[in-house]
């Protein structure tokens, strides 16, 4: 009786190790799909920030670096050079290129 136990105890050791490399190897699989839930989360959780961000300008404004003499476009949201500067209304930059 006690010799089959010990027979069976390393077969169940094995099986673990078995298992274990079979959870080992199938974790690399899982860690991708679960990363790409994480993305997924991340992304719609980035929209609702910038929704947010997009209600207050002025932070907006300040948090993007730009020199002294260049302007974040209020309308391409893009760092423009001075001379590109064709309106500013609101303390909103426009640049030429969304002027026309
Ligand atoms: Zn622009």
């Amino acid at each position: 009786m006690a010799t089959d136990y010990d027979e069976v105890r390393p077969d169940v050791a094995e099986a673990r190790k078995a298992s274990l490399e079979a959870v080992k190897s199938a974790n690399a699989p899982d860690a991708r799909s679960v990363s790409r839930d994480l993305d997924e989360e991340d992304t719609s959780d980035g929209v609702e920030l910038a929704g947010a961000d997009l209600s207050n300008e002025e932070l907006t404004v300040t948090v993007v670096p730009q020199k002294e003499d260049e302007f974040l476009c209020g309308s391409c949201f893009l760092i423009r050079h001075r001379t590109l500067l064709a309106r500013e209304a609101n303390g909103v930059a426009y640049c030429r290129d969304c002027e026309g």
